[in-house]
């Protein structure tokens, strides 16, 4: 079932128009939520995230956070999957086809849920990288349906065998295609700090909170290509692949080659944050 406006419905009766301009201009904003074991996670998190990226391209959001939580508590309901994630977005609306915002579209809201399963082989062994150029706009924190540049990343990666592209502006890694990026020097976190060159990522967040409950002292910088010889550890986090360690970048093993102690310390700890299941 997909919730289309404020309905439930069949997949095969959801009608896209194609003068919807998510569709033409990729005009609109998105969120993937966790769900474990019936629960959505984190998703005040996601949908204030939402609300910001909503503001940033002046779209007014169809429906108050309250009635999205509850349409989206519907979904839920109304599916067997216990385990999966919730894509949601919203599209500026259907007119003819002209840059400048319509006068009178009403914003779309969409959302489905799929069932996922815990990366569990990416967890345990860890995943291959490739570096290559960051040729994404100026608001990378805004969560917006343009995504091309990180399609093209993406699949340069995958063409060379690797599962997450680092990118590069200015000789710095900002974050993974579709991902945030840690690295781990001397027993210091690195992260590139939240600006407008990254996306705020969730995982990334909570990431940060267990190594300050944990004690690992964190530092903001964008780390540059050349100091990747430097690392004892890398992982990428988000909401699919968790805090998922990388043991290889450009060919070049990380550290040892395997998932590093401090990257374990934080996968331990956030899999101690997943809900449980319920007992009915
Ligand atoms: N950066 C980018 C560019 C992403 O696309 C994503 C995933 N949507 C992330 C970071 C991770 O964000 P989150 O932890 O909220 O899923």
């Amino acid at each position: 079932m997909i919730l289309f406006g404020d309905r439930l419905m069949e997949k095969t009766q959801v009608k896209i128009d194609i003068e919807d301009r998510a569709y033409q201009f990729g005009d609109g904003i998105y969120e993937v939520i966790r769900v474990y074991n019936g629960q959505p996670f984190y998703l005040n998190e996601h949908l204030t995230r939402l609300e910001k990226s909503a503001k940033a391209i002046r779209l007014p959001l169809p429906y108050s956070i309250n009635k999205m939580e509850s349409l989206l508590q519907q979904l839920l309901e109304q599916s067997s999957i216990t385990d999966g994630k919730i894509y949601l977005q919203i599209s500026r609306g259907i007119s003819p086809r002209n840059h400048a915002f319509p006068l009178n579209a009403k914003p779309i809201l969409v959302a489905y849920l799929d069932a996922i399963d815990r990366p569990v082989t990416k967890l345990e062994h860890g995943i291959s990288a490739i570096t290559t150029a960051d040729l994404r706009w100026l608001r990378c924190d805004i969560k917006s349906l343009n995504l091309l540049p990180a399609v093209l990343a993406k699949q340069e990666a995958v063409d060379q065998g690797c599962e997450e592209a680092l990118l590069v502006r200015d000789e710095k890694i900002t974050e993974g295609s579709s991902s945030n990026v840690f690295f781990v020097q001397q027993g210091k976190l690195i992260t590139h700090p939240s600006n407008h060159l990254i996306l705020h990522g969730i995982t990334r967040h909570i990431a940060i909170e267990l190594a300050h409950q944990l004690k690992i002292p964190i530092v903001y910088q964008a780390l540059s290509q050349q100091q990747l010889e430097q690392i004892d550890e890398c992982f990428i986090t988000s909401t699919t692949v968790e805090i998922c360690p990388v043991v290889q970048i450009d060919g070049k093993s990380v550290g040892n080659g395997k998932p590093g102690p401090i990257t374990r310390r934080l996968q331990q700890a956030f899999a101690e944050i997943i809900p449980a299941p319920t007992n009915v």
